[in-house]
């Protein structure tokens, strides 16, 4: 679906806004220099470890042979091994991978896991890909990655177009090579092939997390709290559900084909089933269906932006009415719109904080892999919330120290734990 489809009256002058990767660069940047870091140490936290591109040869099904490219970088390994997806797509470039490697190092310094960032991609169109041919990409991108991942060096997890099947042939072919079953070489894998409980929901449930925090600092009780979420699917579906279930209500529902609101609270399972059984949460019997480029705006206490990129832009961030913007997404928000929302006091849990719940669970993943002993989802969930609420006081507590806005803050805080891991280790001459 193009940018246009998506966001009315799109001005192609604003494509420079709208790219992700100067997005994340201007908040590195920002961040780096209200650090203070010298140019020589910035340009050593900018740069990739490794990055490593491999051309794989695959006989299709009807006997022709391709050559797929695929890419893996890992961008830091400074505090433990690189962590990051691997997404099969058809404009998969190594620019890409090399920025969401960087943003996985940066989320996982923000929530203190010990992990460093790093990404993967092939080069491929997954809908015109049979199940035998990807499990053939996959296994022979897998054997050509044999030397750069592993359970101490880099551990893949499903993205875009990639899911637990895509991490269980992973599993099973880098086990295979090794002699031995090596479950922690991939996180997001199957339940009864290492994977860990409460995984589905970890992103979702730890959105709540947060939210609840800073609810508290805005001394609003669940109960009194109207909720807005675009985008239905596992992060933003999962996150309505669990703050539904926490007293929450949840107002209004955007999705890409339209959007459904009920200011007496809507039930998000029970739209989920009306969605399975329609195709569509619109024509819900229990809300209106509404304008969904004007559902964002209503009046709420959190919007929950949980769809795809550059939704609250320089051209419609003013029209927004919540006190709460929790980000679901990776790179909702663009960097000029962050200046209204902070103009506006409009408090932001920043992405790299708000959905990171999902790689804390992978990281929790790892570790039972590693202990060979499985957690309940009770445990999963408790240390899922310690980690989400130290890390939402870590970044608050930050930013009101050095007087700047949770984004900033967050990226202060994740570069200030890199820098400090890189200064520690020293620089091996
Ligand atoms: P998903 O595909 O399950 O859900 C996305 C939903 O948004 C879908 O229902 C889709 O129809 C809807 N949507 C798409 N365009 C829209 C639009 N313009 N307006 C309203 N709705 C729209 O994907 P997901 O896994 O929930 O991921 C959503 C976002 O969260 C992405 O930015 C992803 O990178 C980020 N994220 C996901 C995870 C995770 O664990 N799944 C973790 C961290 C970050």
């Amino acid at each position: 679906m193009s940018l246009e489809a998506t966001l009315p009256g799109l001005d192609p002058a604003m494509e420079k806004e709208f790219n992700p990767w100067l997005a994340a660069e201007a908040r590195f940047n920002e961040a780096a220099t209200l650090l203070g870091l010298d140019d020589g140490f910035q340009k050593v936290l900018k740069s990739p470890a490794m990055e490593v591109t491999v051309h794989i040869p695959v006989e299709l099904e009807d006997g022709r042979l391709e050559v797929f490219t695929g890419y893996r970088v890992q961008h830091s390994i400074a505090r433990g091994p690189a962590k990051g997806g691997i997404r099969f797509a058809p404009d998969v470039t190594l620019d890409e991978v090399r920025a969401l490697a960087s943003w996985m190092t940066w989320k996982c310094a923000v929530v203190n896991i010990p992990f460093g960032g790093g990404k993967g991609g092939v080069i491929c169109d997954p809908t015109l890909l049979s199940k035998n041919e990807l499990e053939r990409i996959t296994r022979r991108y897998t054997a050509a990655l044999m030397d750069v991942i592993g359970p101490e060096r880099d551990v893949p997890a499903p993205d875009m177009n990639t899911n637990e099947q895509t991490m269980a042939w992973i599993m099973d072919t880098y086990s295979m090579h090794k002699r031995s079953t090596v479950t922690a070489v991939v996180t997001g894998k199957p339940l009864n092939l290492g994977g860990s409980r409460g995984r589905v929901e970890a992103t979702g449930r730890g959105c709540l997390f947060v939210t609840l925090q800073a609810l508290k600092k805005f001394g609003l009780e669940p109960s009194e709290t109207k909720i807005v979420v675009q985008g239905f699917g596992n992060v933003g579906g999962k996150a309505a559900k669990l703050m539904h279930q926490a007293g929450m209500k949840i107002i209004a529902v955007v999705e890409w084909d339209g959007a459904v609101y009920n200011p007496k609270g809507i039930d998000p399972e029970a739209l989920q089933k009306h969605r399975q059984e329609t195709g569509s949460i619109t024509g819900y019997a229990e809300a209106e269906d509404m304008d969904r480029f004007e559902a964002m705006f209503l009046p709420c206490d959190v919007l929950v932006p949980a769809a795809k990129e550059n939704v609250i832009h320089s051209k419609n961030a003013a029209k927004i009415q919540a006190k709460i913007i929790c980000e679901g997404a990776n790179g909702p928000t663009t960097a000029e719109a962050d200046q209204i929302l902070d103009e506006k006091r409009i408090f932001v849990i920043p992405d790299i904080l708000a959905n990171a719940g999902g790689v804390t669970v992978s990281y929790f993943e790892w570790v039972q892999d590693r202990m060979g002993y499985f957690w309940n989802e009770e445990m999963v969930n408790s240390r899922l919330e310690e980690i989400m609420v130290n890390s939402f006081q870590d970044v608050v507590a930050y930013g009101e120290r050095h007087k700047v806005h949770n984004r900033s803050a967050a990226y202060m805080v994740a570069l200030d734990r890199v820098a400090f891991a890189i200064k520690l280790r020293g620089i091996y001459a």
